[in-house]
């Protein structure tokens, strides 16, 4: 796939990156300008440079990346002539129908080749991409692309209705992906696709639970087993760096007293319960409360001693006690919720002086569909019945 080479040559298909959201593809043609609101440049300048290289405009005003192409910088970059996959679901579904060097998969529809330019990089040379795309413009431009990224070997694509006239394939690929409209018409030409001899799996990809349903249902009259549904969403991480406070003594020291906390707690409603067993009457028990507003103070105070700290509850001093807990190294999850891990650069008593803190954002983005997996296993071999012993069998 694509050009290996250290420099770029006449014919290469490069990625220019303009800005974060302005990257196109080009294929270095001599005689011809690219020409952008960050300059003017000339194909033929490109050629023998290194790809990666940043390229200053013929004006000397503005500059661009002209970087090798990937299935990543492909997928961002591609003409659209349809709704494409992006990485996160494309790397979810690869590892989940286990795609690797050598696997042999088939994909309907084929669309703008966004996953089918993963697809080829991960099974690579040794394995196979069956492509299926019913619409004859997309169809031939798909093909174009291929050939010119050099996926010919790796790719056969078919211009063909999938649900109406399957894959012409029997047991022939180790996994199926379907991103049509209407997925579950398309189950049973999936299975006899795929092969017997090995447990292979599918995945649907499908933007509403009414799809999903409906290609529930076909999995399981079609016989696969161990149906489930994803959704792959872009949860955000905000990252702070806190001081780190305590050494390992003192955090052991609160612990200690948190415990004697819980314990005495524990040991008061042990007493409580007797005391009302033995004295159901409200008027002694009055006095006993009174008793035990004295006792949760005389706890605290040793905890205030000499500090001249505000004294907590014991819940609020084990919470504070806990999310501190992170000078070792490990990372660990304190009651709130967040992550911690620990900063480089120790401070004066050997720890570190800062670590950083994440915690994950209450919104949850990017909806793009559902991905629902399925297996398919091998059928069990049906050997002969053995004539059942008869030994012991009492006599009719
Ligand atoms: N996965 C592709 C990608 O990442 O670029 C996008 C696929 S696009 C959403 C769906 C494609 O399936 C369309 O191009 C459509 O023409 C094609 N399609 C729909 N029904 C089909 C069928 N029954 N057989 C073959 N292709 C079909």
């Amino acid at each position: 796939m694509w050009s290996t080479a250290r420099e770029i040559a006449a014919g290469d298909t490069v990625i220019i990156w303009l800005t974060r959201d302005v990257i196109q593809p080009l294929v270095v043609t001599p005689g011809k300008d690219f020409n952008s609101k960050f300059g003017n440049y000339r194909h033929s300048d490109f050629i023998g440079m290194p790809f990666g290289s940043k390229v200053g405009s013929r004006s000397g005003k503005g500059f661009i990346h002209i970087l090798r192409p990937t299935p990543e910088l492909w997928t961002m970059a591609l003409p659209h002539r349809t709704q494409i996959l992006y990485i996160a679901d494309i790397s979810f579904i690869t590892s989940y129908l286990d795609i690797r060097r050598g696997s042999r998969v088939i994909e309907a529809g084929t669309g703008s080749g966004s996953f089918s330019h993963s697809i080829a990089r991960s099974i690579g040379p040794s394995g196979h991409l069956w492509s299926y795309e019913f619409h004859e413009v997309r169809a031939q431009k798909a093909r174009e692309e291929f050939a010119q990224h050099g996926m010919s070997d790796i790719v056969t694509l078919a211009h063909q209705n999938v649900c109406k006239d399957g894959f012409n394939l029997t047991d022939a690929a180790d996994s199926v992906f379907l991103d049509l409209p209407a997925p579950w018409d398309a189950v049973e030409h999936a299975k006899q696709a795929l092969r017997k001899d090995r447990t292979t799996r599918i995945c649907c990809f499908s933007p509403c639970m009414e799809q999903v349903l409906r290609t529930v249902s076909a999995l399981n009259e079609a016989g696969f087993s161990d149906i489930t549904m994803y959704e792959t969403l872009v949860r955000s991480h905000d990252v702070a760096q806190v001081p780190v406070l305590q050494s390992v003594s003192e955090i052991g020291d609160k612990l200690k007293k948190a415990e004697e906390i819980r314990e005495i707690k524990r040991l008061r409603q042990i007493a409580a319960g007797q005391r009302s067993r033995e004295n159901p009457h409200g008027e002694k028990r009055k006095r006993d409360d009174a008793m035990e507003v004295e006792v949760l103070p005389t706890v605290t105070e040793a905890e205030d001693s000499g500090s001249g700290k505000r004294l907590k509850t014991d819940d609020e001093m084990t919470d504070a006690t806990l999310s501190r807990i992170t000078h070792d190294g490990d990372v660990s999850r304190s009651l709130d919720g967040a992550t911690r891990t620990p900063h480089t650069g120790p401070n004066h008593s050997g720890l570190p002086a800062k670590i950083s803190v994440s915690k994950a954002a209450a919104e949850v983005r990017g909806h793009t569909s559902y991905l629902t997996f399925a297996t398919l296993l091998p059928p069990i071999p049906t050997a002969p019945l053995e004539d059942a012993p008869t030994e012991g069998r009492p006599s009719s």
